[in-house]
């Protein structure tokens, strides 16, 4: 399979280098070039454990020049070993709606899926290259965890990470700070979660520093996290089709990037059982907005209590942009510029693949996130966390054939958000995973919010 920009100004690629590449080179989105068609192969599928279903979907967008059968077989195993459920997405009924746990991972959040994979793919790929890797990047608390936790103890590869000192919350902190292999660097900067990403900006603009020190990015856009991503639609459809019967399923995906919910799309076209998706914001809710209205237009970013999806720019927004504009990477690059330059680009709902048949949407704000946490555990016993109760909530309103099965994606461990747990049923989730945090050693470094302190870091470090 190969891969091209978005914006139609790369050379088709392969996977491999689509996976270093990360943001295309100019600007866009990397694409594959067809979307598989599997629905003659769903009852081999549906029979299949998880890294057999993950080494199926993942096969058909890697050719094996670039993985071998084996190879993959591996990397898929090593990835998905690191969970801690059997069944690695385990799908429960709560209630009158099923729901994917997605936080069996490391770090308790569904980004594992894809940062597991993308680690031992970097390290794979590095290995036969016979390249290195410095990742350098700044988080507010929650992603930063999840890359350390992908790239940890793993060959040719180093990892860089800035957090806000002081400013993210005691869990999240040491989320980070106790992971002790030597690859792994937290830094503290003494500052905030802006100042961290202007010195990871004036880092990698400074193009010479850069390719000396071959500094890369772990970012939500690249294409690796979204195939990843793309196994467990398959997969939890499957299994509410066993729990019901059902032809097909609706899927409620709580949305901050549009990177989760875009795979969704992209497993349903492939041919996924899923009647629909429902794309949930909380209050930061550009893209509800989009699918409601058809005009895409930025506004300020509201703290929420699902704070990793305080997102107004979604930045995997413009693969989905490119199918709806049909495929013209001329138009999206207009629209691109206009978004960068007005702030706000508008197509009207009626346009062909504006408002995908299979997609509804809807947003959800602090009042319904606690009063549906509380919901479901007054009434099923179950804690859900508040990202997942966006979903929930959205996807109950959104979901009009009552017979038509709904499936709500899982994204945290309730025992990660604490304080709105607590708020919302008076106690707070545990997990003893986190729980032990409090008794393992930290390292960290703290430094000011300079870039030549944090370059001077970087040097030292890697001397
Ligand atoms: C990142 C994240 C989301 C949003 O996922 P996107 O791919 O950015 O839409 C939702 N919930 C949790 C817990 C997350 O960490």
């Amino acid at each position: 399979m190969n891969y091209f920009s978005t914006r139609g100004q790369v050379e088709p690629i392969g996977f491999a280098d689509a996976v270093m590449m990360g943001l295309a080179d100019d600007g866009g989105l990397l694409l594959p070039v067809s979307i598989p068609a599997v629905a003659d192969r769903l009852e081999t599928w549906r029979q299949l454990d998880y890294p057999s279903l993950a080494f199926e979907v993942l096969r058909l967008f890697i050719s094996t020049e670039d993985i071998s059968d084996d190879e993959l077989q591996t990397l898929v195993t090593r990835s998905y070993a690191t969970f801690e459920h059997p069944e690695i997405a385990p799908v429960v009924p709560v209630g009158d709606i099923y729901v994917m746990e997605l936080f069996h991972g490391p770090t308790l959040a569904f980004k594992d899926f894809a940062l597991q994979l993308l680690g031992n793919l970097f390290e794979h790929i590095l290995a036969r290259r016979g390249q290195q890797l410095n990742i350098v990047g700044a988080t507010s608390g929650d992603t930063g965890s999840a890359a350390i936790a992908g790239v940890r103890g793993k060959a040719n590869i180093s990892i860089f990470v800035m957090h806000p000192h002081n400013r993210v919350s005691p869990l999240q902190e040491r989320q980070m700070t106790t992971v002790l292999d030597d690859n792994v660097h937290n830094i503290a900067i003494e500052g905030t979660f802006d100042d961290g990403q202007r010195i990871m900006k004036a880092l990698f603009n400074d193009l010479a520093f850069k390719q000396d020190y071959s500094l890369g990015a772990v970012n939500s856009v690249n294409w690796a996290r979204v195939a990843a991503q793309i196994v467990y639609y398959f997969w939890g459809a499957f299994r509410v089709q066993e729990a019901t019967g059902a032809a097909a399923v609706q899927c409620s995906v709580p949305t901050g990037n549009f990177g989760d919910v875009f795979a969704g799309y992209l497993a349903r076209r492939m041919g996924a059982p899923i009647a629909n998706l429902v794309v949930a914001t909380n209050e930061n809710d550009i893209l509800s907005r989009f699918f409601a209205t058809g005009v895409y237009s930025r506004s300020t970013v509201v703290p929420t209590l699902s704070p990793s999806m305080d997102i107004q720019i979604a930045s995997n927004f413009e693969r989905y942009l490119y199918y709806a504009v049909g495929e013209d990477s001329e138009r999206l690059r207009d629209l691109m510029a206009a978004f960068a330059e007005a702030g706000e680009i508008s197509l009207s709902p009626a346009a062909p693949g504006c408002m995908d048949p299979g997609l509804r949407t809807g947003s959800c704000d602090t009042a319904a996130t606690l009063s549906t946490i509380r919901g479901y555990h007054e009434a099923a016993g179950y804690i859900l966390d508040p990202h997942t109760a966006v979903g929930v909530d959205v996807g109950a309103r959104a979901r009009k054939e009552a017979e038509v099965p709904l499936l709500c994606l899982a994204t945290a461990h309730p025992a990660k958000f604490a304080a709105a747990v607590t708020e919302a049923i008076g106690e707070a989730a545990r997990h003893p995973a986190l729980d032990a945090l409090t008794r393992l050693e930290t390292r960290c470094e703290v430094l000011p919010a300079t870039e030549a302190a944090v370059r001077s870091h970087i040097t030292s470090n890697l001397a």
